[in-house]
Formats: C-alpha cells, structure tokens, sequence
C-alpha cells in the first residue's frame, strides 16, 4: 500500500501527482507519510489583545469589530477594522480583496481571527487575517495544532499550500486505514520509553496537543537515528566476524633498523600509542578498518610509514594514496629518504606516469618485486593489481569519495588492512554518525618544540605593513606561502586573480634578491613539482599559489603563510593552510587578508582562527556555522537520509540509538531473530538504490 504512485491518492491525480514528484520528491503513498510539518501552530486557545507582544508567532484572537474603513486610494488603498475584545483594541488590515471584506464583514458582530500580529506605532494590527463569524463550532473545528508543511510556489497554485497538503494527509490516513507497519523491536520501544510508528505518524500529522507531537517526534527521530546506525555497525559486526585479516604477527627487520637506527627524533607518547593500536590490530587476524585522527602537523606520516614497514617484514606489499600529485610525490621523496639503507623497493604512480614506465610498474607490482607503492587516485585503476597487498593507508581521506576508498578494498583477494588518516578533526557525535563503521585512534599531541603559529588579521589597506612584515621574515631567513582562493566559477579568472597578485608580488619583493615560486592548478605537473622543489630546497623565498598546496605540504622552513581574501575560505579550509607553517622550531605566523566588509559569518570565521589553533574547536565552530551537512566527510554518509534528527542537536537521542543497535547485535548480529526481522526488511527499503557502499568509511 504505502508503494502505491500518489496518482491513485484521492484527491491528487496525473497532474498534481507529477508536480509532487517534481517539487518535492513524493513518488508514493509512502513519501507523503514522511513528507512532515516544519512546525505547527498552536490554534488550541484563543489569546486577548492585551497579551500581544512583538515576539508572538500566529496566533487566534476573538474580536469584535467596531467599524470599517475605507482608506486611502490607488496602490495604498486599504481596508481596516477596528476591532476590541474585553482587554484592548488592535486593527486588522486588507490591501487586496476589499470588496470581499466589505461584502462579508459586518460592525459589531464577533469574529475568529488568526494571524501573526505587528506593531504599528502603538496599536497592533494583522494584516490579511484569516476570519470567519464566531461560533463554538467554528472554534472547535479550527482548534487544535495546526501542522505547516512545506510547499512550493507551483504547487500552491494547484490548491496544494500547507492545508492543501494537509488535506491529501487526511485522505491519505483514510486511505491507510491504520495499516502502519511497525519498523523497531518491540523491546526497543520499550526500553527507550517511544511510541509505536503507527500512533507517531498520527500525532505527527495530526496532534492532540503540543507535548503528544514533540513525543511523536522523538519517536521518528529515534528511527532515522536507529536505521543509520544499524546501517554502518551491522557491517563492522559482520566485518569483525566474518572477513578474515592478514596477520603481521611478526615485527621485522626493516621496522627494528628503521625504529633504532633511521628515525630522526623519537615518536611521541600519542604516535607510539597509535603505532600500538595499529600492531594490535593486524597482529589480530582481524581485519583492520581504523580512522587515524591527528590536527596538523602532529606526525602522522611517519606513523604510516611504520605500519607499512610492518606489512613488508610480514611479507605483504603496502601502498599509499594521497589527494594531489604535490603530496604523492612529497610522501614518495621522504619514504625514499627514509628508506636509504633500507633493503626497499618504493614506487611513485600518479597520472602523469609514463605508459613505458607503467608497464614494467605494473609487472613488477604483480610480481611483488615493489614494496611500496605510492600514488595518487591513480592507483584505483583496474590495471594496478598487486601480488599480496597487506595495507592501504589513505592519506587525507575526506579528499576521496567513498567509492574511491571501497574500490582500494579489492585490490586484494583476502581483504587488506585499511589506514585513512584526516586532518580534519570531528565532533565526537559526527563521528559517531559517519565514522560509525570505524574504529577511531587519535594523536592528540604536537612534536615537541612546536611554538603556536601566530595568527593575525589584516584589511587589504594595511597591505604595506604586511609586506614590511614579511620583509623582515625574508631577512632572517624564513620562507612564504602567499595563497589565493578559487573565487569566480572560471579557473581562468581564478588564475588572473593569482597572476595579478603575482607581479604585485613581484614588484614589493624585486629580483635579485627575492626568487618567487609560483603554483596552481593548471600547471603541468613537471613544472609544478619543479617549482615546488625550488621552494622546498631554499632557492625561493617566496611560493604564490592557490590551494593546491592546502593538505599535507611540509617545508618546515617556510613560517609565514599569507591567505588573500581569507573570508572566502571555509574554516577548515583556513586551519589546514594554516597547519603548512609551525613544523619547524621558528615561530611561524598565520596572516589573514580579507576586504573591509565581511559578512557576521564571516567575521566569525576569522575571529576563531586569530583565538585559536585547537583543530577540535575549529571543527565545533565550523559545525555550528554550516550544519553537519556541509562539513568534509560527510557527504554520502546517510546523512541525507535524515529528515527529522539533527545530529548536532540530538546529541541524547544518537546516543540511544546507537546504545540500542549495539545491544541488539550483541545478541543477534545476522538480525535472525523473530523479533528482529522487521529490520533487514526495513534495510532493503533503505537501501534501494544504494550500491551497498555501507560497507566502507
Ligand atoms: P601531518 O600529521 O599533518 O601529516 P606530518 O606527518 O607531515 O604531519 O608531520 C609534520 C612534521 O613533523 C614533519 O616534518 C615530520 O617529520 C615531523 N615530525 C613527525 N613526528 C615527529 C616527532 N615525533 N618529533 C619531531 N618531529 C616530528
Ligand atoms: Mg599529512
């Protein structure tokens, strides 16, 4: 029933029946029961003109009105009531209809009035008022709470505004006839104190009182929140009993040589603990799904280069992938730095490789003669298949979409150990929601020595101190990034943009004494990796670029990053730019540029980066800025799925939910029980037309 095409509604029909599926997605029976109100009004009482205040939503009034005026003439011709009841007197106000309300309302007689009221000078008044004459049977039909859904433009003009809709909700519930099949345990209801779906729905659409819809609420809350979850952890269930993991039980040579003779500083507390978790994991037999969390510049490459040192002494082959080909080619000349001495094959493959160069690549992947292969996405294409490939790490892994990241699970026959390693810091509830299918491990500790970066704000007009400023840096040896965002649509006036910042550049910081590196996105790679070599050896003082250098570069000479027109970044944005300076032991500085008008979000966004450089209170106030929809990792995330639950503000109930989905796979993790089997029922509907992608983060 509910999968019947909302054609066959009473009511609807083919031409109203295509506008909802246009407007606003309702296919079937099924979409318009979850197609809910955004809020109601409250029509249960009636309110006296002496408790109007300015902050009052509609609300309904009794009134008597006194006389009627004809006011005005052309455009501001209006009609107005003067109306009282026992406590006050207030006006109502038509610009249009006049005649309708001339006709139809009459001197002292008494009214039902509804509507939001304004103040105007001292009096109150509702401009076009729903109102009909009085009665105890008026009243008690229009009572109640009144549910608005949301609408649009095209479908008003079908008769499909809130009412409309609310009247296709009443013959739909006639239609259903209480035919509302439960989607939870019964003892989940229980537990968690909700109702069943069925009277939910019903007080949804139509509440008895403001409590009963606010309880019917937390209800399908409850259940989006539910669904989500059982989505994401059936699968780590599944995953942590059923796919067998390769087993490094053995750490080796390459890691002991590398731990005692080639590292350069000693780890931290939180990289050592990291590296622990990591080895207990692929000594498990499991196999490994782990979220590596660290704020910039805390280390966490060198922890992958460990673990993938692990996988070799196992005999396993290990790869990374990173986002940008300046970062893949960054990791592939530190690991062969690193692996000087070391009896170790590392490889570069990135989209400019070379078809010669590819073949033996590939040949020699398959034989296992490489051991490390690093690269960029170029490394999903079917033709990289390697011999025996221990472990994926996934370097900035909110650069990639899930399906990037599941097609690396089958590089391998027996599933490989998977790393992803972000930057970007999320709130414990997010990651709860998306990561949920992950175990999280976290390095929540700098290299010592790291002094703060300095962050400082600056209007365009103060440009000259800037300059002087970074004069004086230059002088003492320090190196520069001067970023420019991607403000216009077209990536040739985004370059314009660089290339004018470009020779003003050049013109405050003249040749022979400056060199200046430039890079962006349009650069063929050699030339763009040519340049940045230049910087990262000293022969630049100065690298001009846009945000291709935004993750993971690290010159830790470089102390001053520049961004230009800081108000177009997001935050995250900013903190990771900002992360390419403090890696070396100079104070570094952070120098915001933005235009003299910012917008109050805007100014926020600038104000958290000069007050703090705390990756988790950026990512708080990033959340609060742009709602959980929009913050990187979460897109395809099931998210979208959510309707009702805001994870930011439902905090309480994410948490019984997935308190819930744990208890039941505990008890019965392939869901076989009686009791349970409305779940993977409701799953398959969930997930028609998902590719099954649930299995990976
Ligand atoms: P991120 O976590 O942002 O990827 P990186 O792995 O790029 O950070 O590390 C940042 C810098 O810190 C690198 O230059 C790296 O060599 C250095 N580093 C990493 N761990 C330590 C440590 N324990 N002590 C000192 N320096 C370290
Ligand atoms: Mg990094």
């Amino acid at each position: 029933m509910l999968d019947t095409s909302i054609e066959y509604l009473k009511g609807v029909g083919p031409q109203r029946a295509s506008l909802l599926k246009k407007e606003l997605e309702i296919f079937c029976f099924g979409d318009l029961l979850m197609h809910y109100p955004f809020r109601y009004v409250d029509r249960t009482r009636i309110f006296s003109v002496n408790e109007l205040n300015e902050d009052i939503p509609f609300i309904q009034l009794r009134l008597k009105i006194a006389r009627i005026e004809h006011i005005g003439a052309g455009r501001s011709a209006r009609m107005v009531a003067h109306c009282f009841d026992d406590t006050g007197e207030m006006d109502l106000v038509w610009f249009q209809g006049i005649k309708w309300v001339k006709d139809k309302l009459k001197p002292g007689l008494e009214y039902l009035v509804f509507g939001k009221p304004t103040k105007y000078g001292r009096r109150y008044n509702i401009a076009h008022a729903e109102i009909e004459l009085y009665t105890e049977e008026i009243f008690s039909r229009a009572g109640g709470l009144q549910p608005i859904y949301s609408t649009t433009e095209k479908l008003k003009s079908k008769g499909l505004d809130s009412k409309g809709i609310s009247r296709l909700m009443q013959s739909l519930f006639d239609a259903l006839k209480g035919n509302i099949p439960e989607t939870l345990p019964l003892s989940t209801l229980k537990q968690n104190h909700l109702m069943d779906r069925r009277n939910a729905l019903t007080q949804i659409h139509f509440p008895d009182a403001p409590d009963k819809a606010k309880y019917a609420e937390t209800r399908i809350k409850f259940e989006e929140l539910f669904y989500l979850q059982m989505q994401l952890l059936r699968f780590k269930y599944r995953r942590k009993t059923m796919v067998k993991g390769h087993v490094f039980g053995l750490v080796g040579d390459l890691f002991n040589t590398f731990y005692h003779k080639i590292l350069p500083f000693s780890l931290t507390e939180a990289q050592k603990r990291v590296i622990r978790e990591i080895r207990a994991d692929m000594g498990s037999g499991k196999q490994m799904n782990r979220l590596l969390q660290g704020d910039v510049g805390s280390g966490k490459t060198i922890v992958a280069l460990m673990c993938m040192l692990l996988a070799i002494d196992n005999s396993y082959q290990a790869c990374l992938m990173a986002p940008t080909e300046i970062l893949a080619n960054q990791h592939y000349k530190s690991f062969l730095k690193y692996s000087e001495g070391l009896d170790l094959n590392v490889e570069l493959l990135t989209g400019n490789t070379k078809t010669a160069q590819r073949k033996v690549l590939f040949e020699s992947l398959r034989n296992g003669d490489i051991h490390f292969l690093i690269g960029t996405h170029a490394l999903i294409e079917d033709q990289v298949q390697f011999g025996n490939l221990g472990l994926v790490v996934i370097d900035e892994q909110h650069r990639f979409g899930v399906e990037q990241r599941s097609l690396m699970w089958q590089k391998n026959e027996r599933v490989p150990h998977i790393l992803v390693m972000t930057a970007t810091p999320i709130p414990r509830t997010l990651a709860m929601t998306i990561y949920g299918d992950l175990d999280v491990s976290v390095i929540d500790e700098l290299p010592p020595g790291r002094k703060p970066v300095k962050t400082m704000h600056f209007f365009d007009n103060s440009r000259l101190k800037v300059f002087a400023f970074m004069h004086e840096q230059i002088r003492q040896g320090r190196q520069i990034y001067v970023v420019y965002p991607l403000i216009h649509e077209s990536e040739t006036l985004d370059l314009k943009d660089l290339m004018d910042g470009y020779e003003s550049i050049s013109r405050d910081f003249p040749l022979p004494h400056y060199a200046i590196s430039i890079v962006h996105g349009q650069m063929k790679s050699a030339d763009k990796e040519y340049e940045m070599q230049r910087f990262i050896k000293g022969e630049t003082q100065l690298m001009v670029s846009t945000t291709v250098i935004e993750v993971g570069v690290d010159v830790p000479n470089a102390s001053v990053m520049v961004i230009e027109n800081a108000e177009r970044f997001g935050l995250s944005q900013l903190h990771q730019l900002r992360g390419r300076v403090g890696r070396g032991a100079d104070q570094s500085f952070c120098i915001l540029m933005t235009g003299n008008k910012l917008s109050a979000e805007g100014k926020v966004r600038i104000r958290t980066m000069v007050e703090t450089n705390d990756g988790f209170a950026i990512a708080e106030a990033d959340l609060k800025l742009r709602g959980p929809g929009d913050v990187q990792g979460t897109r395809q995330s099931g998210l979208e799925g959510l309707k009702l639950a805001d994870i930011t503000r439902d905090e309480a109930i994410v948490r019984m939910a997935r308190q819930s989905v744990e208890d039941i796979l505990d008890g019965d993790p392939n869901l076989a029980m009686p009791e349970h089997q409305m779940i993977p029922w409701q799953l398959k509907n969930l997930s028609k037309g998902n590719s099954g992608l649930g299995m990976i983060s």
